[in-house]
């Protein structure tokens, strides 16, 4: 049987080696560089704070069907928290002003007004969506809206920040409107939040790594990938620490590795990497958080996203660095959620994660660099969220691409 190596157990190396096993058509090797899988996305223990924590806080809809079908796939979709409806709770620090965003399921619900925007947003930010929607590639997301007022504070930048991990000012437009395409324009059946409580390893990445040992799926750790021999248009062999690995005539590649690995793999420019983004994760006593919702919206501060799992409440930074958040970051994030969940008294422990290179850098300039699944080698095929596909850098375009490639290297 031929042989398919799968290079970097992210989430798109996963789906791939996981369709492959599953279609049975292929031996299946996944060479992973570090000792655990799930690359930009994975729990760990935490010692301070005596808790499975998530490396960030993953922000996940009901319209990212792959996401879905990734956990039915694998048997933890019973493990995702559904929310019932499409509906985001936010408190402004700045003024201490509460409301939510709620999005009504069909055209029905939208006509009896059951559609929330933020207080002050009326027609116009309809007429931003509009124009956002019909971007261009070279266009920022401050060049298709408001530049100013409620809209561009309480809606753009927060959604900018969110989805692109870039302000509006440099953050592309047009992956903006791909994520929007699959969720507002879908209505709420596609806007519902989904939370992991049990965490992204044990939902999404351990489950996964089992079922492909279960499919008979060989995986290599602490296996980097150094270089690829070529002759013509043709991969010959993988060169690892221990040698080179020989491919056979009907062999086939998958890197999914990130974008400036893959750059470096191909010697090719690459997008490059986006800002860091920091997480603060608060152990507090079970009873403070009895009553708080389980993912809540800040505006007016530097703390973005707060989710509460259990007795840890998380909180998201996203495009960390234009926040200058130093070694204080832990307690001038306390400070803003403690005083927006109404939590008196320090925290029981803290862990601050900054990931540095969290996404690929959602620019228009670096947009404009994603490399496609073809490479011009025959037999080998590109997958990972900084592949070319109208998404931005996220779980469910690693999932898709993963997927993608894996069907292409079957119908070769
Ligand atoms: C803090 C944070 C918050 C995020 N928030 C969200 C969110 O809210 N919603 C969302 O959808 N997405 C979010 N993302 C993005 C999401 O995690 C990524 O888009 C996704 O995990 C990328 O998966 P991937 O498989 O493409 O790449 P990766 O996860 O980077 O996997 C690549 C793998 O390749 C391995 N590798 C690298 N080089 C080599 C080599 N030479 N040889 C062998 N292996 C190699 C790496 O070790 C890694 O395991 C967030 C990311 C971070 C870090």
């Amino acid at each position: 049987m031929r042989r398919v190596h799968v290079v970097g157990a992210g989430l798109a190396g996963l789906a791939a080696a996981l369709e492959l096993a599953e279609a049975g058509t292929a031996e299946v090797h996944l060479h992973e560089a570090t000792a655990r899988a799930g690359g930009r996305c994975w729990s760990f223990h935490d010692v301070k704070l005596e808790r499975l924590i998530d490396n960030g806080n993953h922000l996940v809809l009901s319209g990212n069907d792959a996401v879905l079908d990734h956990c039915r796939r694998i048997g933890t979709f019973d493990l995702l928290d559904i929310a019932p409806d499409a509906e985001l709770p936010f408190h402004d620090l700045a003024d201490g002003s509460e409301w939510t965003l709620r999005m009504p399921s069909g055209l029905a619900g939208l006509v009896r007004g059951g559609a929330a925007l933020p207080p002050g947003l009326g027609l116009g930010a309809v007429l931003d969506l509009v124009r956002l929607l019909s971007a261009g590639p070279e266009a920022t997301v401050a060049d298709r809206v408001r530049r100013r007022g409620p809209a561009m504070d309480r809606l753009w930048h927060p959604l900018s920040l969110a989805v692109l991990n870039e302000p509006c000012d440099t953050g592309a437009a047009a992956p903006l409107a791909a994520v929007l395409r699959r969720t507002i324009l879908k209505g709420g059946r596609a806007c519902r939040p989904i939370l992991m409580p049990h965490g992204l390893g044990p939902t999404l990445i351990t489950p996964a790594l089992r079922r492909l040992r279960d499919l008979g799926a060989r995986v290599s750790w602490r296996a980097p990938l150094r270089g690829i021999d070529r002759t013509g248009d043709r991969a010959t062999a993988l060169v690892f620490d221990g040698g080179p690995v020989p491919l056979g005539p009907d062999d086939a590649v998958i890197l999914a590795v990130p974008a400036a690995a893959a750059g470096r793999l191909l010697e090719r420019p690459a997008p490059a990497d986006g800002r860091p983004i920091l997480n603060a994760h608060f152990r507090v006593p079970a009873e403070a958080v009895l009553q708080a919702p389980r993912l809540l919206g800040l505006l007016g501060g530097l703390a973005q996203w707060v989710f509460v799992r259990g007795d840890v409440v998380s909180v998201t930074v996203s495009a960390a660095e234009a926040s200058s958040l130093g070694r204080e970051a832990g307690v001038r994030l306390w400070a803003e959620v403690s005083r927006a969940l109404g939590i008196s008294g320090p925290p029981l422990a803290i862990r601050v994660l900054r990931e540095p290179a969290a996404t690929f850098a959602a620019t228009p300039g670096s947009v404009a660099r994603r490399l496609p699944m073809r490479t011009g080698l025959r037999n080998l095929l590109l997958a990972g969220d900084h592949v070319a596909t109208p998404l931005p850098s996220t779980l469910e375009g690693a999932l898709l691409s993963g997927r993608a490639s894996a069907r292409a290297v079957d119908s070769r």
